[in-house]
């Protein structure tokens, strides 16, 4: 008897800076484990979107792009951003662009310090930092709603209005508590700015509170944002999940990247939970436009990215087994510079290529 192998649709879109390079590199691990194993097959698609594109056509996805990425399992996103674009411009045209029609609503970002690295963290022996960040990630800050008002004027007035919908909220916290369970420690922490703020996040902890209540083996608390950056920064193995807007869960992450070691090995999902559209996958780290075409960017993040997609497929033993030889690799000293190594990305793709090969 032998098996089904299961083949997947991959809509990869590197777009902008180091985008293309980490992203070549992230289909080429993801190649060699897909022979490797033998258990599942991924068919790529490139998309040239991105904002060369843009300064030639004005548009970031073009017409009918975002129906042509429904049928696919999964996407794969690079980086977007150009020193000529406003930066509201190129991520409301293109990321926002699919992860808000497409409903991903929970944004999960995995943070621990990798084997063969190191936080910057003073007390941090290994195992303590090990976080789960779970972003709203289609309504909160970003929800793109309010104006302005007597323009260029004196008296100018800009409102940029948060939304938060009791529905939004509870199939956020409904996830993030989910979440939490799956993992050994089952804690959360509940994160917040509800002193401050008296609607919005007054009904976020209230939504909380309720959906904590189905979660009984759940441990959970609440803590202020501020508040939240001194823990993480002091007492790291205090923290498993966190659960924050998206704002908030925004600067939390690249703080956590940070204590982590590098964003350059920090990954992104973008989830429809209810599977009804594609999930996107992506480096935390953006277009890097001061390192982009030296070939020297950190591709871990977008192998961890690669990792969570075929977690998210299905595959999980395939996924731990692809970070196991990223930690192998790192272990023995081959690493980026921003990791404190002097390996290309070349080097370090090829380096767990092999490793796949030999160890899985
Ligand atoms: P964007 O405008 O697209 O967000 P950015 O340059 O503002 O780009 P990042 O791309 O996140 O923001 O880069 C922040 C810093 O981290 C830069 O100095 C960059 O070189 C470094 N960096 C980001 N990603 C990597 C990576 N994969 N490997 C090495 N260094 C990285
Ligand atoms: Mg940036």
């Amino acid at each position: 008897i032998h098996s089904v192998r299961k083949i997947y649709k991959i809509a990869s879109i590197p777009a902008d800076g180091i985008g293309p390079e980490v992203i070549r590199a992230g289909i080429q691990v993801l190649n060699k484990l897909a022979s490797v194993l033998g258990e599942f097959e991924f068919h790529f698609n490139d998309f040239e979107w991105g904002s060369k594109v843009y300064k030639k056509t004005g548009q970031y996805i073009p017409e009918g792009g975002l129906d042509s990425l429904r049928d696919y399992n999964a996407i794969l996103f690079g980086a977007v951003g150009d020193p000529d674009v406003p930066d509201h411009i190129s991520l409301w045209s293109l990321r926002l662009a699919i992860c808000q029609p497409f409903q991903q609503y929970a944004n999960l970002r995995p943070t621990r310090v990798l084997r063969g690295t190191s936080s910057p963290l003073r007390n941090c022996p290994p195992g303590s930092l090990d976080w789960l960040i779970v972003r709203e990630n289609t309504e909160g800050e970003y929800a793109g709603q309010g104006g302005r008002t007597h323009i260029g004027t004196p008296w100018e007035v800009a409102t940029e209005v948060a939304i938060f919908s009791r529905h939004g909220i509870e199939r956020l916290m409904r996830f993030a508590f989910a979440c939490a369970q799956k993992r050994h420690r089952r804690k959360i922490t509940v994160v917040t700015k509800s002193n401050a703020q008296r609607n919005g996040l007054v009904l976020w902890d209230e939504v909380a509170a309720a959906v904590a209540r189905d979660f009984p083996d759940v441990e959970m608390d609440k803590m202020l944002v501020d508040a939240m950056t001194v823990r993480m920064t002091l007492h790291p193995e205090t923290i498993d999940t966190m659960v924050a807007t998206n704002l908030h869960a925004d600067i939390l992450s690249d703080l956590a990247a940070a204590l982590a070691g590098s964003i350059g090995v920090a990954p992104t999902s973008n989830l429809d939970p209810s599977r009804q559209y594609p999930s996107m996958f992506e480096p935390i780290h953006g277009s890097a436009g001061d390192i982009a075409g030296k070939g020297i960017a950190n591709p871990i993040a977008t192998f961890w990215t690669a990792a969570e997609m075929i977690r998210w497929l299905g595959h999980e033993g395939a996924a731990d087994g692809l970070m196991h030889c990223v930690e192998n690799v790192c272990e023995r000293g081959i690493k980026t510079r921003d990791l404190g190594g002097s390996a290309n990305t070349k080097e370090v793709t090829e380096a767990v290529c092999n490793e796949v090969e030999s160890v899985l």
